[in-house]
């Protein structure tokens, strides 16, 4: 089988590998189609995992069960999680999947930019899903970023009706949370981005207002919006400490400022603990998701409460995931890249 493989930031060769082999309790499955998420183009976080198959995102098809598995057979069409907690430990028993070590350890061999993947005992037995008929690979390949969001609206965020709810950044992450804040019954939805055709697109998909930060401040705006106030809930999508403090400056007394993307290591956040102290501001931080998320985030995919399909901007066999990957480096370029690895 053929996988992209990333030697370096920049460094992308499609390369023949051996087919997996299923252990005990393990699946191998056929990958149809792998989102391609702006995590994997941190170039700090590829360089430290390097060499390395990136691609958490993906749906398919099993091709082969180990022994001892009777939960999944040839041809179930799937969504299989990168990672998988053990359900046990004092992490898992308090939603913090990604804080478990079995979580951690757990991967998809070699990953989701290959044309086909090892699904390891843990992942099947805690976090593959079977597809409905309906539900199309593509719009699969957004269960797992779909329950990311999920986390940091409604865990984090705990948006509920009353809320105004600001998005800083209107990439995929973004588009998905203004429609999980529209599902959840937020009373207003505004965005700040500085990309015309995203602005566009929030619109399209639950921002009431979305506002250009070179031509004014969003906060102002925000707060107009709301009566005076500022956003209950502010979701940070981009991994950026003036994003941060764009964001707290958007925020309402009492808000939840939601970090969702991490920073390079080593960078200070400066932050007004003054203003955030006076207003009683809460920054919280969601890293990814587990599996309580994927199955909601199923449900709304199957149930068609979100549409991702405005999302979609570029489609691309192994070949083309150097180029995704700078596509979203560069945040200019269209939104998400899908890859298919076996076209
Ligand atoms: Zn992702
Ligand atoms: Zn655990």
């Amino acid at each position: 089988m053929r996988a992209a493989v990333v030697y370096a930031w920049g460094d992308v060769r499609v390369e023949e590998r051996a087919v997996p082999a299923p252990g005990p309790g393990e699946a191998v499955f056929r990958i149809e189609a792998c989102g391609l998420c702006g995590s994997d183009a941190m170039p700090w976080y590829v360089d430290s995992k390097a060499p390395i198959v990136l691609g958490h995102e993906p749906a398919g098809v099993i091709v082969a069960t180990g022994d001892d598995v009777s939960a999944f057979a040839p041809g179930d069409r799937v969504f299989v999680h990168h990672h998988a907690p053990c359900n046990a430990c004092a992490e898992c028993a308090r939603g913090l999947w990604s804080n478990c070590a079995t979580w951690r350890g757990t991967r998809l061999d070699p990953g989701g930019f290959a044309e086909y993947a090892r699904v390891p005992a843990t992942n099947l037995a805690a976090d593959t899903l079977r597809l409905p008929d309906h539900l199309d690979f593509e719009t699969a390949t957004f269960i797992e970023p779909v329950a990311c969001c999920l986390r940091a609206v409604r865990r984090k965020g705990a948006v509920s009706s009353a809320d105004t709810v600001h998005i800083v950044g209107l990439g995929a992450m973004g588009l998905v949370m203004a429609q999980l804040a529209r599902v959840f019954g937020a009373a207003r939805v505004t965005a700040a981005d500085f990309d015309s055709d995203r602005r566009r697109l929030g619109r399209r998909m639950g921002v009431d207002i979305a506002f250009d930060p070179a031509t004014g401040d969003p906060a102002a705006a925000v707060a107009a919006a709301s009566g005076g106030r500022g956003a209950d809930v502010v979701l940070v999508t981009p991994g950026d400490p003036a994003a941060v403090r764009a964001g707290i400056r958007a925020a309402a007394p009492g808000a939840r400022v939601v970090c969702f993307t991490p920073q390079a290591p080593d960078v200070p956040l400066d932050l007004d603990q003054n203003l955030m102290y006076f207003r009683e501001i809460t920054l919280l931080q969601s890293y990814s998701c587990g599996p309580d998320e994927t199955r909601h985030a199923l449900e709304l995919l199957a149930d068609r409460a979100i549409d991702m399909s405005p999302l979609i901007t570029h489609r691309a066999g192994l070949d083309g995931v150097a180029a995704g990957l700078g596509r979203a480096l560069a945040k200019s370029d269209g939104i998400k890249t899908i890859i298919r690895p076996n076209e």
